[in-house]
């Protein structure tokens, strides 16, 4: 067995090898970025099943991602002969989905439950709220979907919570009528997704019995980012308390966690570095194993991290090297606006493609979603393909949401959220009385809105009965048919194509309508959703009646021991529809004309963890940026952006650069910034400053030494405020068409200005340099007579 095992294992070091063949007990990794963890993670993994500890069906591996959890299966895939995706490796929330689609009835839920995401919950809680005529300036609505979503992380029911004031109690008396709200609609939003999963394994002795038999090996990457639920939910596979009181080890399987704590950046949302603590603590883990060498990154790129994250004070410690020389200097450059930032990255994007990097091994990575637009714009100018992850998903686009409510319709018909999204649209005349006197029908028969339809008399009687016979009709005529034939059918017999087509503005939302029967379609042979895999679920069920099978037959499906004492749910598979919809609510969404392009990638520091690449620009280097404002008023909250910073460095192999800019148009405000203070940690002779270090507006000397700036609120400069208006608008006297001279782009024709004052900015067309926006309080412009 170790021969067939030994082509995987040549490639690691020692203490990766050590790590990949760690007898069956709990151990954690803790290693800095780029080391080798996740490789470790599935290189077990493959070792495991090759040398036939376990089957398939006895690993359980969480990843933080979706991109994440494919990639490990196509690693998985490329070393070993065994059909992965029937494999239960994917998020939490993945799997915690399809762990409640198996056992739906012990859970409480209908069958083909949807999925409510961010937005979806919210409009669910503003419902609510108006519903029960809730002052919203008191209960915002938004707050209130942080406090449940937050107790819910927490493990906690509105039952389990007390109020000391009056307006706690509203809160915990709002979570609990949310709760039911849901339950009695059919859907459930992301945290519930882990909390009902989690119950379902405490209250439920042999369900939870034969999961930890059943998961002789679960395996955690990215550790340092999970919460208490999610931790929660690990110990109670791992059968953590069943071995406190008594039972052998080996009642359960055992865990492998991995992680950095330099890299835990979601502590805003609930993760808990001291899982970690914990876990070491919980599970008397005795295996640690440190990994030192970084294979990633070269050693200027290496330095810099390593100097920046010294200066966190509460760290576990941990070095890092790298055998792969300096490398290139990081590159630093200061410009005078975002736009001029945007167009220098084009400009050195393109100049890296002609010297023959692939788009997509560069990556353009940014603090917040908000500074992406002007990348693309100039991208987009430029013709350079890119690609953009997170910011708004494809599946929540309005026109995409609207077409997925029709199709959660007709799955379930008692879905109210959806059926108050589709209503009236397009217009059919249902306005917001009949509305109101639907849901007050609905209220006091305690049924569906769909249900209370009928009930109505009048006008509005009749145009909700029509709505209803509508959707009816559609899940008549859409019965049998493939995924593709019941959307191509919905966005007709909907009414939205044809809404869409009439509106002048229209026809971006038309393509992304016909996008989503793309996305249905590569859905369905990606996943095995066409009309024969139908009939083949691989474990779609978690308890499959298949013999057991321990080979590694590429065609085997993945099978779980057999289970006299838990029956499985259903016979039945989940139709591709629900399947589809499931998976609009739990994936990015990618746009797939863009999927396989290759394309500058541009996304967020924290959608970029785990993630490599060539080349790497980190933009907007300012103060109140990077570190962010919000950050500024706690310790942790600083400690937290350098991580982030951390995380953004090590993304990049060869090269990385580093800009700021003097002025930013940052939500309809201009922002005059000092340069980021983590340009004063970083290690003077890894960079190089490709514009001269101390140049520019408002970069007066700070005198601190690195890492000691004040922290407190108040104590800190006020960096990125916007400045008061001083000077009345200085009336640049530009006009479009006029011919102005710049000092290093030469001549040029003014196209367009927009703003007005210290705002103004001018699109110019240089011929020998291109189209180019610039800040005109900054630049130096003169007219040519
Ligand atoms: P992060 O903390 O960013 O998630 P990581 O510790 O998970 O990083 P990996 O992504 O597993 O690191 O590995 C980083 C890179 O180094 C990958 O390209 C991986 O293939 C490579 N690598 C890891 N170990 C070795 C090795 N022993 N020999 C050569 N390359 C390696
Ligand atoms: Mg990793």
């Amino acid at each position: 067995a170790a021969d067939a095992a030994s082509p995987l294992l040549r490639q690691l070091n020692p203490e990766q090898l050590a790590a990949v063949t760690l007898p069956q007990e709990h151990a954690l990794i803790l290693a800095g970025a780029g080391s080798g963890k996740t490789r470790v993670l599935t290189t077990r993994i493959a070792w495991l099943m090759s040398t036939g500890q376990v089957s398939p069906g006895g690993i359980l591996a969480v990843t933080f991602t979706n991109k994440a959890a494919k990639e490990m299966m196509t690693r998985l895939g490329a070393m070993l002969p065994v059909n992965v995706r029937g494999m239960w490796i994917g998020t939490f929330h993945g799997l915690c989905n399809r762990f409640l689609r198996a056992h739906y009835k012990l859970a409480a839920l209908p069958q083909s439950f949807q999925i409510l995401d961010t937005q979806d919950q919210l409009s669910a809680i503003k419902r609510l709220l108006k519903q029960h005529n809730i002052d919203d300036e008191r209960f915002p609505a938004k707050q209130l979907q942080w406090y449940i979503s937050g107790n819910k992380e927490e493990g906690l029911r509105a039952h389990n919570l007390t109020g000391r004031d009056e307006d706690t109690r509203k809160k915990i008396e709002l979570y609990r009528l949310y709760d039911e709200q849901c339950q009695r609609e059919g859907v459930v939003d992301f945290a519930e997704l882990l909390l009902r999963s989690f119950e379902l394994l405490r209250d439920n002795d042999p369900i939870r019995e034969h999961y930890q038999r059943r998961f002789r090996h679960i395996l955690i990457d990215e550790f340092q980012d999970t919460n208490t639920l999610q931790y929660a939910w690990i110990k109670m596979l791992a059968g953590k308390a069943e071995i406190d009181r008594g039972l052998p080890e080996g009642h359960a399987g055992s865990v492998l966690a991995v992680g950095d704590d330099d890299q835990s950046i979601y502590a805003f949302r609930g993760a808990r570095v001291g899982n970690m603590s914990d876990f070491v603590r919980e599970f008397d883990v005795r295996q640690q194993i440190k990994l030192e060498q970084n294979y990633r990154s070269h050693g200027n790129i290496l330095d810099s991290a390593n100097a920046l994250i010294e200066h966190n004070s509460r760290r576990l410690g941990k070095n890092l090297r790298t055998d792969q020389g300096p490398g290139e200097p990081v590159r630093v450059v200061e410009q005078t606006s975002d736009f001029a930032e945007a167009q220098w990255m084009v400009d050195e994007i393109r100049q890296l493609v002609r010297d023959g990097v692939p788009r997509k091994e560069i990556a353009i990575l940014y603090r917040s979603n908000a500074q992406s637009r002007v990348i693309e714009t100039a991208l987009f100018n430029a013709a350079m393909p890119y690609r953009v992850y997170g910011g708004l998903r494809f599946f929540e686009r309005a026109e995409i949401k609207h077409a997925l409510a029709y199709l959660r319709l007709l799955e379930n018909r008692h879905d109210d959220t959806s059926f108050l999204r589709v209503v009236n649209f397009p217009p059919r005349g249902i306005g917001v009385r009949s509305i109101e006197q639907l849901q007050d029908a609905a209220r006091t028969l305690g049924c569906s809105l769909n249900d209370a339809a009928s009930s109505l008399t009048g006008k509005a009687g009749s145009n909700l009965t029509a709505f209803v016979a509508r959707i009816d009709v559609l899940r008549e005529q859409t019965a049998g048919l493939t995924l593709r034939e019941i959307i191509e059918q919905v966005l007709d017999g909907s009414g939205l194509v044809e809404h869409y087509k009439a509106d002048r503005e229209g026809a971006d939302r038309v393509e992304n309508l016909e996008e989503l029967v793309n996305a249905a379609e590569s859905f369905v042979t990606q996943e095995g959703f066409g009309r024969d895999a139908v009939a083949l679920p691989l474990d779609e069920h978690g308890l499959s009646q298949s013999p057991a099978s321990q080979g590694l037959d590429p065609n085997a499906p993945v099978v779980d021991a057999p289970l006299p004492d838990v029956a499985p749910d259903t016979g039945e598979t989940l139709s591709p529809l629900a399947a589809f919809l499931t998976h609009a609510a739990l994936e990015a969404g990618d746009n797939q004309a863009q999927a396989g392009q290759d394309a500058v990638q541009l996304m967020t520091v924290h959608s970029a963890k785990g993630l490599e690449f060539d080349c790497v620009f980190i933009g907007g280097m300012e103060e109140g940026l990077f570190p962010h404002e919000n950050s500024m008023t706690e310790r942790d909250g600083l400690e937290e952006e350098r991580r982030l910073m951390y995380v953004a460095i090590t993304r990049a192999r060869d090269r990385l650069y580093l800009s700021f800019s003097q002025t930013r148009l940052l939500h309809g405000q201009t922002r005059y910034n000092l340069r980021s203070r983590f340009f004063e940690e970083l290690p003077e002779d890894a960079l190089k400053w490709i514009t001269p270090r101390q140049s520019g507006f408002g970069m007066g000397s700070r005198g601190t030494a690195p890492g000691r700036f004040g922290i407190e609120a108040g104590n800190f400069p006020s960096a990125a405020a916007p400045l008061p208006p001083q000077k009345a608008a200085p009336s640049h006297g530009l006009r479009a068409g006029m011919k102005v001279f710049h000092t290093k782009f030469g001549e040029g024709t003014v196209k367009l200005l927009e703003g007005n004052g210290d705002d103004a900015r001018a699109q110019i067309d240089f011929p020998r340099h291109g189209v180019k926006w610039l800040a005109l309080a900054v630049a130096k412009l003169t007219p040519v007579p």
